[in-house]
Protein backbone atom coordinates (compact mmCIF):
# COMPACT_ATOMS: atom_id res chain seq x y z
CA UNK A 1 0.00 0.00 0.00
CA UNK A 2 1.24 3.38 -0.81
CA UNK A 3 1.54 5.80 1.92
CA UNK A 4 1.01 9.83 1.04
CA UNK A 5 3.78 11.31 2.67
CA UNK A 6 2.37 14.20 4.98
CA UNK A 7 3.01 18.15 4.91
CA UNK A 8 6.67 18.66 6.40
CA UNK A 9 7.06 19.57 9.88
CA UNK A 10 8.32 23.58 10.00
CA UNK A 11 11.56 22.18 11.20
CA UNK A 12 12.16 19.54 9.25
CA UNK A 13 11.35 22.31 6.18
CA UNK A 14 13.93 24.91 7.74
CA UNK A 15 16.71 22.07 8.05
CA UNK A 16 19.93 23.58 9.09
CA UNK A 17 18.33 26.62 9.75
CA UNK A 18 16.38 24.73 12.79
CA UNK A 19 18.97 22.17 13.61
CA UNK A 20 20.79 22.32 16.97
CA UNK A 21 23.94 23.08 17.34
CA UNK A 22 26.43 20.50 18.64
CA UNK A 23 30.37 21.22 19.11
CA UNK A 24 33.12 18.88 18.28
CA UNK A 25 32.80 17.92 21.84
CA UNK A 26 29.40 17.17 22.52
CA UNK A 27 28.79 19.88 23.69
CA UNK A 28 24.77 21.73 22.96
CA UNK A 29 25.36 25.62 22.36
CA UNK A 30 22.28 27.47 23.92
CA UNK A 31 23.88 30.58 25.54
CA UNK A 32 24.56 33.84 22.89
CA UNK A 33 26.06 36.53 24.13
CA UNK A 34 26.16 39.34 22.13
CA UNK A 35 28.59 42.35 22.41
CA UNK A 36 26.42 45.30 20.95
CA UNK A 37 29.05 47.69 21.31
CA UNK A 38 32.50 47.78 22.21
CA UNK A 39 32.46 51.61 23.12
CA UNK A 40 31.83 52.14 26.31
CA UNK A 41 31.72 55.66 28.65
CA UNK A 42 34.35 54.04 31.46
CA UNK A 43 37.80 52.77 30.86
CA UNK A 44 38.14 50.02 34.08
CA UNK A 45 41.69 50.14 34.35
CA UNK A 46 41.82 45.85 33.92
CA UNK A 47 39.24 46.06 30.74
CA UNK A 48 40.40 48.82 28.52
CA UNK A 49 43.69 51.04 27.83
CA UNK A 50 43.00 54.88 28.34
CA UNK A 51 43.64 55.46 24.60
CA UNK A 52 41.35 52.74 22.92
CA UNK A 53 40.95 52.36 19.27
CA UNK A 54 37.37 51.11 18.77
CA UNK A 55 36.34 48.97 15.70
CA UNK A 56 35.45 50.88 12.57
CA UNK A 57 31.22 52.79 12.81
CA UNK A 58 31.49 51.56 9.04
CA UNK A 59 31.83 48.02 10.37
CA UNK A 60 29.10 48.11 12.59
CA UNK A 61 25.81 45.72 12.30
CA UNK A 62 22.66 47.67 12.48
CA UNK A 63 20.16 46.70 15.13
CA UNK A 64 17.78 45.13 12.51
CA UNK A 65 20.88 43.16 11.07
CA UNK A 66 21.65 42.33 15.14
CA UNK A 67 18.26 41.53 15.41
CA UNK A 68 18.32 38.58 12.26
CA UNK A 69 21.60 37.57 13.63
CA UNK A 70 19.78 36.14 17.16
CA UNK A 71 17.23 35.06 15.33
CA UNK A 72 18.57 33.06 13.43
CA UNK A 73 20.73 31.52 17.00
CA UNK A 74 17.13 31.33 18.48
CA UNK A 75 15.91 29.08 15.57
CA UNK A 76 19.30 26.99 15.95
CA UNK A 77 18.39 26.28 19.71
CA UNK A 78 19.55 29.25 21.57
CA UNK A 79 17.56 29.27 24.96
CA UNK A 80 19.53 32.36 26.46
CA UNK A 81 20.37 35.84 25.08
CA UNK A 82 23.28 38.38 27.35
CA UNK A 83 23.38 41.82 25.61
CA UNK A 84 26.70 43.11 27.02
CA UNK A 85 29.62 45.20 25.43
CA UNK A 86 31.26 47.69 25.90
CA UNK A 87 28.45 49.06 27.30
CA UNK A 88 25.34 47.81 25.76
CA UNK A 89 23.31 50.67 27.25
CA UNK A 90 25.38 53.46 25.60
CA UNK A 91 24.63 51.98 22.52
CA UNK A 92 22.09 54.39 20.24
CA UNK A 93 18.22 53.15 19.98
CA UNK A 94 19.71 49.83 21.79
CA UNK A 95 16.06 49.63 23.66
CA UNK A 96 15.24 48.83 19.63
CA UNK A 97 16.65 45.53 19.81
CA UNK A 98 16.14 44.63 23.59
CA UNK A 99 12.17 44.79 22.78
CA UNK A 100 12.75 42.68 19.45
CA UNK A 101 14.23 40.05 21.64
CA UNK A 102 11.72 40.74 24.83
CA UNK A 103 9.06 39.71 22.59
CA UNK A 104 11.08 36.39 21.81
CA UNK A 105 11.04 36.01 25.67
CA UNK A 106 7.43 37.10 25.95
CA UNK A 107 6.48 34.36 23.08
CA UNK A 108 8.31 31.40 24.75
CA UNK A 109 11.20 30.88 22.07
CA UNK A 110 13.75 32.69 24.47
CA UNK A 111 13.81 31.32 27.94
CA UNK A 112 15.82 34.76 29.01
CA UNK A 113 17.20 38.00 27.66
CA UNK A 114 19.43 39.33 30.55
CA UNK A 115 21.85 42.44 30.20
CA UNK A 116 25.54 43.27 31.76
CA UNK A 117 25.81 46.52 32.58
CA UNK A 118 27.95 49.14 34.64
CA UNK A 119 24.85 50.51 35.49
CA UNK A 120 25.60 54.52 34.41
CA UNK A 121 22.84 54.34 31.86
CA UNK A 122 20.68 52.10 34.34
CA UNK A 123 18.26 54.66 36.24
CA UNK A 124 17.10 56.03 32.86
CA UNK A 125 16.43 52.48 31.14
CA UNK A 126 15.35 50.17 34.17
CA UNK A 127 11.57 50.45 33.98
CA UNK A 128 12.34 50.40 29.93
CA UNK A 129 14.05 46.99 30.24
CA UNK A 130 12.01 45.83 32.91
CA UNK A 131 8.78 46.85 30.50
CA UNK A 132 10.50 44.97 27.14
CA UNK A 133 10.89 41.43 29.27
CA UNK A 134 14.22 41.45 30.61
CA UNK A 135 14.25 39.80 34.46
CA UNK A 136 17.61 40.01 35.71
CA UNK A 137 20.76 42.31 34.99
CA UNK A 138 24.28 41.84 35.85
CA UNK A 139 25.72 45.36 37.45
CA UNK A 140 29.51 45.85 37.53
CA UNK A 141 30.65 47.23 40.80
CA UNK A 142 34.57 46.74 42.06
CA UNK A 143 34.36 48.80 44.73
CA UNK A 144 32.24 50.72 47.37
CA UNK A 145 34.20 53.65 48.10
CA UNK A 146 33.84 56.82 45.28
CA UNK A 147 37.27 57.32 45.31
CA UNK A 148 38.69 54.36 44.37
CA UNK A 149 35.78 53.93 41.98
CA UNK A 150 36.71 56.61 40.10
CA UNK A 151 40.57 55.00 40.07
CA UNK A 152 39.48 52.04 38.93
CA UNK A 153 37.20 52.99 35.90
CA UNK A 154 38.58 56.40 35.13
CA UNK A 155 35.83 58.35 34.58
CA UNK A 156 33.05 56.78 36.90
CA UNK A 157 30.86 58.32 39.43
CA UNK A 158 29.80 55.53 41.74
CA UNK A 159 26.29 57.39 42.84
CA UNK A 160 24.86 57.65 39.51
CA UNK A 161 25.53 53.67 39.52
CA UNK A 162 23.87 53.11 42.92
CA UNK A 163 20.84 55.22 42.04
CA UNK A 164 20.89 53.26 38.68
CA UNK A 165 20.83 49.70 40.93
CA UNK A 166 18.36 51.33 43.46
CA UNK A 167 16.29 52.52 40.23
CA UNK A 168 16.28 48.36 38.61
CA UNK A 169 15.53 47.29 41.87
CA UNK A 170 12.27 49.40 42.15
CA UNK A 171 11.26 48.90 38.26
CA UNK A 172 11.57 44.69 39.65
CA UNK A 173 14.74 43.42 38.16
CA UNK A 174 17.16 40.77 39.79
CA UNK A 175 20.33 42.35 40.21
CA UNK A 176 23.72 40.31 40.58
CA UNK A 177 26.76 42.28 41.45
CA UNK A 178 29.84 41.65 39.60
CA UNK A 179 33.18 42.50 40.85
CA UNK A 180 36.32 41.40 39.31
CA UNK A 181 38.98 40.40 41.95
CA UNK A 182 41.72 42.64 42.08
CA UNK A 183 45.04 42.34 44.52
CA UNK A 184 45.41 45.24 46.68
CA UNK A 185 42.30 47.35 45.53
CA UNK A 186 39.64 45.67 46.70
CA UNK A 187 40.18 42.35 48.26
CA UNK A 188 39.71 43.94 51.48
CA UNK A 189 36.72 45.25 50.85
CA UNK A 190 35.00 41.78 49.36
CA UNK A 191 33.51 41.08 52.78
CA UNK A 192 31.48 44.79 52.77
CA UNK A 193 30.37 44.23 49.20
CA UNK A 194 29.15 40.93 49.75
CA UNK A 195 27.07 41.89 53.05
CA UNK A 196 25.84 45.22 50.96
CA UNK A 197 24.95 43.48 48.08
CA UNK A 198 23.36 40.21 49.95
CA UNK A 199 21.74 43.07 52.31
CA UNK A 200 19.55 44.45 49.34
CA UNK A 201 18.80 41.05 48.34
CA UNK A 202 21.13 40.86 45.66
CA UNK A 203 23.64 37.84 44.41
CA UNK A 204 27.14 38.74 44.07
CA UNK A 205 30.06 37.36 41.79
CA UNK A 206 33.39 37.40 41.89
CA UNK A 207 35.68 37.22 38.94
CA UNK A 208 39.57 36.08 38.05
CA UNK A 209 41.14 38.89 36.03
CA UNK A 210 41.82 37.40 32.45
CA UNK A 211 44.67 38.43 29.97
CA UNK A 212 42.57 39.94 27.13
CA UNK A 213 43.88 42.50 25.07
CA UNK A 214 46.75 45.16 26.47
CA UNK A 215 46.29 47.56 29.32
CA UNK A 216 48.05 50.06 31.03
CA UNK A 217 48.82 48.52 33.75
CA UNK A 218 50.63 45.15 34.55
CA UNK A 219 48.51 42.26 35.10
CA UNK A 220 50.37 39.76 37.39
CA UNK A 221 50.25 42.95 39.62
CA UNK A 222 46.81 42.80 39.35
CA UNK A 223 45.88 39.00 39.30
CA UNK A 224 44.28 37.63 42.29
CA UNK A 225 43.59 33.92 42.46
CA UNK A 226 40.19 33.63 44.15
CA UNK A 227 41.23 30.43 45.34
CA UNK A 228 43.30 32.71 47.51
CA UNK A 229 40.24 35.03 48.10
CA UNK A 230 38.09 31.81 49.36
CA UNK A 231 40.43 31.09 51.49
CA UNK A 232 40.67 34.49 52.97
CA UNK A 233 36.67 34.90 53.28
CA UNK A 234 36.35 31.17 54.78
CA UNK A 235 37.88 33.35 57.77
CA UNK A 236 35.23 35.24 58.44
CA UNK A 237 32.01 33.60 56.31
CA UNK A 238 31.20 29.75 56.06
CA UNK A 239 30.54 29.40 52.26
CA UNK A 240 28.22 26.02 51.93
CA UNK A 241 28.95 24.98 47.69
CA UNK A 242 25.19 24.48 46.49
CA UNK A 243 24.57 23.52 42.68
CA UNK A 244 22.77 26.80 41.66
CA UNK A 245 23.25 27.85 38.47
CA UNK A 246 22.61 30.89 35.85
CA UNK A 247 23.59 29.19 32.59
CA UNK A 248 26.60 30.94 32.76
CA UNK A 249 30.23 29.98 33.99
CA UNK A 250 29.67 30.36 37.95
CA UNK A 251 30.19 28.26 40.82
CA UNK A 252 28.21 29.32 43.86
CA UNK A 253 28.32 29.05 47.50
CA UNK A 254 25.48 30.02 50.01
CA UNK A 255 26.99 32.13 52.89
CA UNK A 256 25.18 30.86 56.12
CA UNK A 257 25.93 34.57 57.86
CA UNK A 258 23.99 36.79 55.28
CA UNK A 259 21.88 33.60 53.43
CA UNK A 260 22.78 35.08 49.81
CA UNK A 261 24.68 33.57 47.36
CA UNK A 262 28.33 34.20 46.03
CA UNK A 263 29.45 33.16 42.72
CA UNK A 264 32.96 32.65 41.81
CA UNK A 265 34.03 32.99 38.31
CA UNK A 266 37.49 31.35 37.74
CA UNK A 267 38.96 31.29 34.56
CA UNK A 268 42.31 30.89 35.48
CA UNK A 269 42.76 28.75 38.42
CA UNK A 270 39.94 26.35 37.35
CA UNK A 271 39.38 25.96 33.90
CA UNK A 272 35.81 26.13 33.38
CA UNK A 273 36.12 24.97 29.48
CA UNK A 274 34.46 21.60 29.57
CA UNK A 275 30.69 22.80 30.52
CA UNK A 276 30.73 25.68 27.72
CA UNK A 277 27.36 25.84 26.39
CA UNK A 278 28.41 29.69 24.63
CA UNK A 279 29.33 31.67 22.05
CA UNK A 280 30.35 35.39 21.57
CA UNK A 281 28.81 37.77 18.86
CA UNK A 282 30.26 41.11 18.67
CA UNK A 283 28.80 44.03 17.08
CA UNK A 284 30.44 44.04 13.80
CA UNK A 285 28.89 39.96 13.09
CA UNK A 286 32.36 38.25 13.87
CA UNK A 287 31.58 35.64 16.06
CA UNK A 288 34.01 34.04 18.53
CA UNK A 289 33.55 30.09 19.65
CA UNK A 290 35.70 30.69 22.74
CA UNK A 291 36.38 33.99 25.15
CA UNK A 292 39.97 33.22 24.58
CA UNK A 293 41.15 31.79 21.35
CA UNK A 294 41.35 33.62 18.03
CA UNK A 295 39.28 31.60 15.87
CA UNK A 296 36.55 33.27 14.75
CA UNK A 297 33.60 33.17 12.07
CA UNK A 298 32.66 36.16 9.37
CA UNK A 299 28.84 36.04 10.10
CA UNK A 300 28.14 39.50 8.28
CA UNK A 301 29.46 38.91 5.29
CA UNK A 302 26.87 35.57 5.81
CA UNK A 303 23.99 38.10 6.74
CA UNK A 304 24.48 40.07 4.11
CA UNK A 305 25.05 37.31 1.00
CA UNK A 306 21.65 36.30 0.93
CA UNK A 307 18.50 36.20 2.54
CA UNK A 308 17.90 32.57 2.63
CA UNK A 309 18.11 31.73 6.42
CA UNK A 310 19.91 28.33 5.50
CA UNK A 311 22.43 30.31 3.75
CA UNK A 312 23.49 31.76 7.34
CA UNK A 313 22.24 28.40 9.55
CA UNK A 314 25.07 26.82 6.86
CA UNK A 315 27.67 29.58 8.16
CA UNK A 316 27.14 28.95 11.77
CA UNK A 317 26.93 25.25 11.77
CA UNK A 318 30.33 25.64 10.42
CA UNK A 319 31.69 27.66 12.79
CA UNK A 320 30.43 25.82 15.94
CA UNK A 321 32.11 22.64 14.36
CA UNK A 322 35.50 24.88 14.87
CA UNK A 323 34.22 25.57 18.26
CA UNK A 324 37.51 24.42 20.28
CA UNK A 325 37.95 22.44 23.54
CA UNK A 326 38.74 25.68 25.36
CA UNK A 327 41.05 28.34 26.21
CA UNK A 328 44.84 28.42 27.36
CA UNK A 329 44.83 31.77 29.90
CA UNK A 330 48.24 32.14 31.83
CA UNK A 331 49.43 35.09 33.78
CA UNK A 332 52.75 35.01 35.03
CA UNK A 333 55.41 37.19 34.83
CA UNK A 334 57.67 35.39 32.24
CA UNK A 335 54.36 35.33 29.60
CA UNK A 336 53.60 38.60 30.72
CA UNK A 337 51.73 39.28 27.11
CA UNK A 338 47.75 39.27 26.67
CA UNK A 339 46.34 35.74 25.77
CA UNK A 340 44.11 37.25 23.08
CA UNK A 341 44.59 40.45 21.72
CA UNK A 342 41.15 41.94 21.77
CA UNK A 343 40.01 43.46 24.64
CA UNK A 344 37.32 42.31 27.01
CA UNK A 345 34.90 44.85 25.74
CA UNK A 346 35.09 43.61 21.84
CA UNK A 347 33.32 39.93 22.89
CA UNK A 348 31.59 41.16 25.92
CA UNK A 349 32.01 39.47 29.58
N1 LIG B 1 30.35 47.43 30.43
C1 LIG B 1 29.63 46.38 31.01
C2 LIG B 1 30.12 46.06 32.40
O1 LIG B 1 31.19 46.54 32.77
O2 LIG B 1 29.43 45.33 33.09
C3 LIG B 1 29.60 45.11 30.18
C4 LIG B 1 30.88 44.69 29.51
S1 LIG B 1 32.22 44.25 30.57
C5 LIG B 1 33.47 43.81 29.41
C6 LIG B 1 31.63 42.71 31.24
C7 LIG B 1 32.34 42.19 32.46
O3 LIG B 1 33.67 41.86 32.11
C8 LIG B 1 32.43 43.20 33.59
O4 LIG B 1 31.93 42.60 34.76
C9 LIG B 1 33.91 43.47 33.70
O5 LIG B 1 34.27 43.73 35.03
C10 LIG B 1 34.51 42.20 33.18
N2 LIG B 1 35.88 42.35 32.65
C11 LIG B 1 36.36 43.27 31.80
N3 LIG B 1 37.66 43.04 31.50
C12 LIG B 1 38.01 41.92 32.18
C13 LIG B 1 39.21 41.15 32.29
N4 LIG B 1 40.30 41.46 31.63
N5 LIG B 1 39.19 40.05 33.08
C14 LIG B 1 38.06 39.69 33.76
N6 LIG B 1 36.90 40.36 33.69
C15 LIG B 1 36.87 41.47 32.92
FE1 LIG C 1 33.49 49.59 30.12
FE2 LIG C 1 32.62 47.38 31.25
FE3 LIG C 1 35.11 47.50 30.24
FE4 LIG C 1 34.54 48.88 32.42
S1 LIG C 1 34.50 46.65 32.23
S2 LIG C 1 35.63 49.66 30.60
S3 LIG C 1 32.47 49.45 32.10
S4 LIG C 1 33.26 47.61 29.11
Amino acid sequence: MNTIPGPLSKDAALGPASQPMVDPFGRMVSYLRVSVTDRCDFRCTYCMAENMTFLPKKDLLSLEELERLCGAFIDKGVRKIRLTGGEPLVRKNIMHLVRALGARVKSGELEELTLTTNGSQLARFASELAEAGVRRINVSVDTLDPDKFRAITRWGELPRVLEGIEAAQKAGLRIKINAVALKGFNDQEIPHMLRWAHERGMDMTVIETMPMGEIDEDRTDQYLPLSELRASLEERFTLIDIPYKTGGPARYVEVKETGGRLGFITPMTHNFCESCNRVRLTCTGTLYMCLGQNDAADLRAALRASDDPVHLANAIDEAISRKPKGHDFIIDRTRNRPAVSRHMSVTGG
